[in-house]
């Protein structure tokens, strides 16, 4: 219990770095979609409804423009024609209501849209769902945030092999608390976010933790993806990813 009540703790010292700079006060309206904001349901009735707030569409210019020497860079293999913005709402731990935003492949954009509103019905707790461009697309910064995302041109983590993020097919869920853990050639070990180190031990019971019988698992599991932390030679307890 101890252990839970630190961790809870160590979530909100985060918070208030991120938002320090740039507040993201409550919304009594949804005209703008600004993830990160608190929403009431009297808000999401005005937009038109929950249905309303869970959709793909193409790229948004003004989105387009964020991710530009971002999440997104030029490169051969993935275009704006090949990407999706998702709209979503999220449950945080403390059953208030956000705003979400994620970029993913078009390949994977209805199955996503459908999981996200499956873990908003069984009010699934999902801290923060931003594009990471917030955070100049570091992952590192962002995944101490505990941030949940999917699309970002990247490296796999101390690798020069394209990750899979790169083309928008995997996506990271809490990611403080479920992180990504790899033992390097000279056997140390990397873990990645380092704040997340408490959370390498996965045999006590913490916030956000994925595990087998966890109900994010189950969906993207049965919508084709594989989990990170069924990995054997790294562990990637965040991450879930399009098997192809
Ligand atoms: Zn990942």
């Amino acid at each position: 219990m101890m252990a839970a009540i630190f961790a809870i703790g160590g979530a909100s010292v985060f918070t208030s770095c991120v938002n320090s700079d740039n507040p993201l006060p409550n919304t009594t309206a949804l005209d703008q979609w600004q993830a990160g904001r608190t929403v009431t349901a009297e808000a999401v009735a005005v937009y038109g409804g929950i249905d309303k707030c869970f959709a793909a569409e193409p790229i948004p210019d003004d989105v387009w423009e964020r991710m530009q020497g971002k999440t997104f860079k030029e490169n051969p293999y993935i275009g704006r024609d090949d990407l999706r913005h998702v709209r979503a709402l999220h449950w945080d731990y403390d059953n208030q209501m956000h705003v979400g935003e994620m970029v993913c492949n078009v390949q994977i954009a209805d199955r996503l849209v459908n999981i996200l509103r499956q873990l908003f019905d069984a009010k699934y707790p999902i801290q923060r769902m931003l594009l990471p461009d917030v955070y100049n697309a570091d992952d590192e910064t962002q995944m101490r945030d505990n941030n949940s995302s999917c699309f970002c041109y990247r490296n796999i983590a101390a690798t020069n092999n394209l990750s899979k993020h790169a083309r928008g097919l995997a996506v990271d869920i809490n990611t403080l608390y479920n992180p990504y853990i790899k033992t390097l050639a000279d056997g140390t070990l990397l873990i990645e976010p380092a704040t997340g180190e408490p959370y390498c031990d996965r045999s006590w019971d913490f916030p956000y933790k994925i595990t087998h019988d966890d109900f994010c698992f189950k969906l993207f599991t049965e919508a084709g993806f594989e989990w990170g932390g069924d990995w054997t030679t790294r562990k990637d307890y965040q991450h879930f990813e399009l098997v192809e």
